[in-house]
């Protein structure tokens, strides 16, 4: 991905180059794992042996309303956390960073469009990976548009945060419905009862 240079001007007595970068680092880890606890340690290596030290510094400038104020959990705010965990609740993307705005309204309405399913994989919040942990659902903006698309209902998809993570770009690859169904009626009438049942469980939640 492009890294777009800082318009900022240095100040004399402004942390170093570095800092930028390192909060774009951990920013940037906070949104693919929105919603979901954090171990410290992660964190930590994120910005490799040299900064083990700063990256306390860089998140808390992170909630600073100069760096974007991002709201950024520890045990002190959400009871359920370990002592050792952050937690990044999904939040209106702040002007300054490179990620779009995706208002809370177009959020939910990709959910309820894409039927809380991921538009990669398939999975939905009601099944678990193969480890056991429960699958978080994010709405993602279409990498292509990501430098400059809208954040439009169009322009975004549900995705499980595996394949967040794995940055898959889905929305030029989305499932037709006439192809679909046609496929569907082919499938035998125990692999259409699974379809079913799937469906059910959807839409029954
Ligand atoms: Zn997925």
């Amino acid at each position: 991905m492009a890294r777009r240079p800082r318009a900022k001007t240095a100040k004399s007595g402004s942390p170093p180059r570095d800092a930028a970068r390192d909060r774009e680092r951990l920013l940037e880890y906070f949104i693919k794992h929105s919603d979901q606890p954090i171990p410290n340690e992660e964190l930590a290596r994120l910005l490799g042996p040299s900064r083990t030290d700063s990256w306390t510094r860089r998140l808390r400038e992170l909630r600073e309303p100069r760096h974007g104020g991002y709201e950024i959990y520890t045990k002190r705010d959400m009871a359920s956390l370990r002592p050792d965990e952050y937690f990044f609740p999904t939040q209106a993307r702040r002007q300054g960073t490179r990620e779009p705005r995706i208002s809370g309204r177009v959020r939910a309405e990709v959910m309820l469009r894409d039927a809380y399913t991921c538009q990669a994989c398939g999975a939905t919040r009601a099944d678990r990976y193969s480890d056991g942990r429960r699958v978080t659902l994010h709405v993602a903006h279409n990498i292509a548009d990501s430098l400059g698309g809208n954040a439009t209902l169009e322009n975004c998809f549900t995705l499980c945060s595996r394949c967040n993570e794995a940055e898959s770009n889905v929305g030029s690859d989305r499932p037709q419905i006439g192809k679909t169904m046609a496929q569907v009626r082919r499938l035998p009438d125990h692999e259409k009862r699974e379809i079913y049942l799937f469906l059910k469980k959807v839409f029954d939640q």
